[in-house]
Formats: structure tokens, sequence, C-alpha cells
């Protein structure tokens, strides 16, 4: 069984702690590598080698910088079909979806060619007499990326990017689930001109990952995955002086007002609720009709569309609408979470617990399922479920909405359908949830707007990609300088002239 290695200066290396995690084939149930988990000694070794080759990357003028991320642009998009193929193998979710994954990511690297507009600092000329002041912004140094399952390429991509164009080195810790992409991306970095060893790819787990959080070398942190681990992560580093982004778990609400184009909104669930087997971040997981009769005429119109949906393996291409889930662990969770919600009184009006799926009955399949009637202290209301199950809490008026999708303790995304501006700017304008869609079931911002939750979804200040990214990975250092034509008679430089 191959050994898919660390990346290391530049290279595959075999891990050497002796201790490997199975990455599996989700659609066939057959792990297809070894993934090596690094002991905290190979993860300091690594991080030690970024380190080294850190300082002549920083001192690299910007410009270079953002021409290796020019190449990287060309270089995704010319390996896009092997690069999908691979993701969809480990991962399991479609290539149309694996596609999506890879090019919200390499927008983030077109981004990043920007990256000299970016760093440019601030300058006051005369701020006192012969005094000039000005503001520059320069790298952290090395910093850690540990990252989620459910987006191999795109969550490096959105971390990875700005770092590197920034001036840094990133020891980048990818999921233990699907690694074959970050390491294919890792060695296209290389070929597009960026200099060995200033990305490292770190496989692991937890030994690795304290590894990078306690280590003096690092200076930044930036976290992406479930809730009870980001919190986890920026504790610890924060405990250990670091600057730290952690970015969780998601309960997505979308709520239906009376007017809504009901085609539209039903459309728009089954698209949001079950793309990517539900494993995205951003998934509308929550239904939130206003009103009986919207309801009513929501879950008829939702019923055959979710029947119609197609799951199978990433190899019947266009024919399939919904993978696999990441592993036979998630698999049983999410049954088990559905099996909670009949238990404890939600109607399943779309049920496929029984799904199997002929000559894959190995894999990792879960049929698509949607609940009506659900309630607030039910299990499937309140943990995310990361799988293909859309829950309906029915609402009695657009305040009951609003509310509900405010109590809940995650606050990544939201969405409103409706045809009214003003309930839809008063939802936009109140609700406490980071990323609002009107008339747009996943409201992901583009490369050069900021992607970040409220809430329990996101520990830290400063957001993913957009400016803030260049915020989150640069110091700010102001020099303050004097030229002799300061100095007044005497020698002595008159500082009441700068009042
Ligand atoms: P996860 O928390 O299980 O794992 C994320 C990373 O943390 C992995 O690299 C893993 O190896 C590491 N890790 C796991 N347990 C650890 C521990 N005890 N100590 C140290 N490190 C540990 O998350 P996942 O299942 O890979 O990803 C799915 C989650 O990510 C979902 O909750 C999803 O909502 C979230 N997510 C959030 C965003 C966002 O921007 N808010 C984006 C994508 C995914």
């Amino acid at each position: 069984m191959e050994d898919l290695g660390h990346f290391i200066n530049g290279k595959r290396v075999s891990g050497t702690s002796g201790r490997f995690d199975d990455v599996y084939n989700p659609a066939t149930g057959e792990v297809q590598y070894k993934c090596p988990m690094a002991s905290a000694e190979e993860t300091t070794d690594i991080i030690e080698k970024a380190a080294a080759a850190q300082p002549a990357w920083g001192a690299t003028n910007p410009q270079k910088r953002a021409r290796v991320m020019m190449a990287m642009v060309g270089l995704m998009n010319r390996d896009m079909d092997k690069l999908a193929e691979a993701l969809s193998r480990e991962h399991g979710k479609t290539i149309p979806d694996a596609k999506g994954d890879l090019q919200r990511g390499l927008e983030v690297i077109e981004y990043c060619v920007g990256a000299p507009q970016m760093l440019k600092g601030e300058f006051t000329d005369s701020a006192g007499p012969g005094i000039d002041m000005y503001s520059m912004r320069q790298p952290l140094g090395v910093v850690g990326s540990i990252m989620p399952f459910n987006f191999p390429a795109m969550m490096p991509l959105w971390h990875v990017g700005p770092a590197l164009a920034c001036g840094n080195a990133v020891v980048l810790k990818p999921s233990e689930r699907d690694p074959s992409v970050p390491l294919m991306l890792a060695e296209l970095f290389v070929e597009a001109g960026l200099p060995e060893g200033v990305f490292q790819v770190v496989n692991g787990d937890k030994e690795a990952v304290d590894t990078i959080l306690d280590s003096e070398i690092i200076q930044g942190v930036s976290f992406v995955g479930s809730t009870p681990i980001a919190h986890y992560i920026y504790s610890r580093a924060t405990a250990n002086g670091k600057r730290a982004q952690c970015f969780g778990g998601a309960k997505n609400h979308m709520i239906i007002m009376p007017d809504a184009d009901l085609d539209q909104a039903a459309d728009a669930l089954v698209g949001a609720g079950f793309g990517a087997a539900g494993e995205r971040c951003m998934a509308i997981s929550v239904a939130v009709p206003v009103g009986e009769e919207t309801a009513d005429k929501l879950i008829e119109k939702l019923i055959p569309r979710i029947e119609k949906l197609k799951v199978g393996p990433y190899t019947a291409g266009n024919d399939v609408d919904l993978g696999p889930v990441v592993t036979a662990a998630a698999k049983d969770r999410i049954l088990g979470l559905i099996q909670s919600g009949v238990d404890q009184g939600a109607k399943l009006v779309v049920d496929n617990r029984d799904f199997k799926l002929q000559g894959y009955e190995d894999g990792f399949f879960v049929g698509a399922h949607l609940f009506d009637h659900v309630t607030p202290d039910m299990d499937i209301y309140k943990q995310e479920i990361f799988g293909p199950v859309l829950s309906t809490v029915r609402a009695d008026s657009y305040e009951d909405a609003l509310k509900l999708a405010m109590d809940h303790e995650y606050g990544n995304g939201t969405a409103i359908f409706t045809r009214d501006g003003d309930t839809a700017r008063d939802f936009a304008s109140r609700v406490n949830i980071g990323m609002v869609g009107i008339n747009v079931p996943i409201p992901v911002p583009l490369a050069y707007h900021t992607f970040g939750g409220w809430k329990k979804s996101m520990f830290g200040d400063l957001n993913q990609h957009g400016p803030d990214s260049f915020k989150f990975y640069t110091r700010t250092k102001t020099v303050t300088s004097r030229w002799p034509s300061g100095i007044k008679e005497g020698g002595e430089f008159n500082f009441k002239a700068m009042d």
C-alpha cells in the first residue's frame, strides 16, 4: 500500500513514526493509501526546515512572489481534470463538485496575484519638521494551517495562497481523510517557482497539530474544522502567544417567506442541502417556511425533487447528484442522527435509511432525507449533521423565523427567500450571522470579499481571504524617521513643532 508521505523541502518523504491512517475511496469502501501520522519530532523538524527557508522568501519582492501565484493559476488550470479526479476519489464528491472546490480555491490564488497592491504601506510626509512616518506590512514568519476534509483543495488554498503571497513560510496539516490533493498542490507550487521549503506539508493527527500549536517558531495558526476543535486550537494557540483564526461548524437556516417563488426556493434548497452530500459548511441544513400554507406547499414541492436525486460514485459522471460521505464513521453518525430525529418525533417525509447502491454495497453512501415538523429541542436541529439531511422547522411569523436563526449557537451562513425588499433588508441588517443570502441559498463571498461566520462558527477577528487575509498574515511596523532639516538651532530637535 502506497505511503503518501509528507512534503518536505520540495519532495515527498515517507513518514518515520511507524503510525499510519487509512485513506479510503468512499465510493467503494476500499483503502487506497496509507497516510503517515507525523511524530512530534518529525513535525518539529519540518517546522525548522520551513523557518530556514522563510527569510529569503520574505525578502523576495512582492511582485516576484505574485508571479509564483500567477504561474500557479496556469498550472492548476492545466491539471484541473487530474486534481478533480484525485479529489473525488478520496472525498467522494462528484466531479463537478470537485471542480467547484478547486475553482473556488483557484480564485483566491488569482486574488493573490494582486499581493503587491495589498501589501503597499502607508506614508505620511512631514509628520513633523523633517519627520516622515511610514507603516509597512511584514510577514509573520512561519505559519501553521490545519485544514478539514470537506474542501481539500479550496480550504488549504484560501490559507496557503495569502500566507505565501505575504512572504510567510507555511506548514500545512491537511485532513488525514483526503491528503492527496494538498500534496499535489504543494508540488504544483514548487513547479510554479516557489522555493523549496517555503511550503511544507506534514500529515498527521493531534500529535502533529499540538506540536504546531506549541512550537515557538510558529507565529500564526489558521484552522478550519469542527467547532470543538476550532475552540481548542484557538485557546491553545493564543495561550502560546500566537495569532489565530479558527473557523468552526455551521447550521445554516434558509427562511422562506410566503411571498417567495416557491419553485425557486425548492430548487435552491435541494442544491444547497444535498450538494456535496451536505458536507459543506455553507450547506443549508434547516428550511424555515413562514406560515403553515407556505410550509405545506414547500414540502409538496421538495419531496419529488429530493426523491429524484441520484446518489452514486463520481465515476458515473453527470448522472450523479451526490456521492458518498467521507468515511464509514461519518455514515454511521449521520444515520444515528436521522434515527434520533424519528425517535424524538420529527416526521421523516423522505426516508432513504435503507438506501444501498448496487455494486457499491461497501461504499459510504447515504440517501437524501427530508424531515418536517422539526423542533429546536431535537438533536437533529441542535447538531451539525454534515450529511444529506434537510430539516424543516415551521415558523408562524417572520419574527419567529428570524429569532430561530439568531438563537442557534452557530452563525456561519443564512438565507432568506422573499420578493419583499423591506423584509430582505431587515433580515440582512438584524441577523447575527456572518454571511447572508437574499434569494441566494449559498452566499459564499468571492475571493476579494471575506469569508467568515459569527458566534460559534468562528474564533478570532479576521476572516478568510479578501483584505482580511493580508492583515492576518502580516504584521504592521511603523517607522518614524527624522532627517537633519528637522534639527533646529543648538542641535536640539524641535518636538514642539510636531504638535
Ligand atoms: P475536524 O475538526 O474533525 O478536523 C479538522 C482538522 O483538525 C483536521 O486536520 C484534523 O486532523 C484536526 N483535528 C481533529 N481532531 C483534533 C484534535 N483533537 N486535536 C488537534 N487536531 C485535531 O473537522 P472535519 O470533519 O475535517 O471538517 C468538517 C468540519 O469543518 C465541519 O464542522 C464544517 O462545518 C467545518 N468547516 C467549516 C468551515 C468554515 O469556514 N467555517 C469551512 C469548511 C468546513
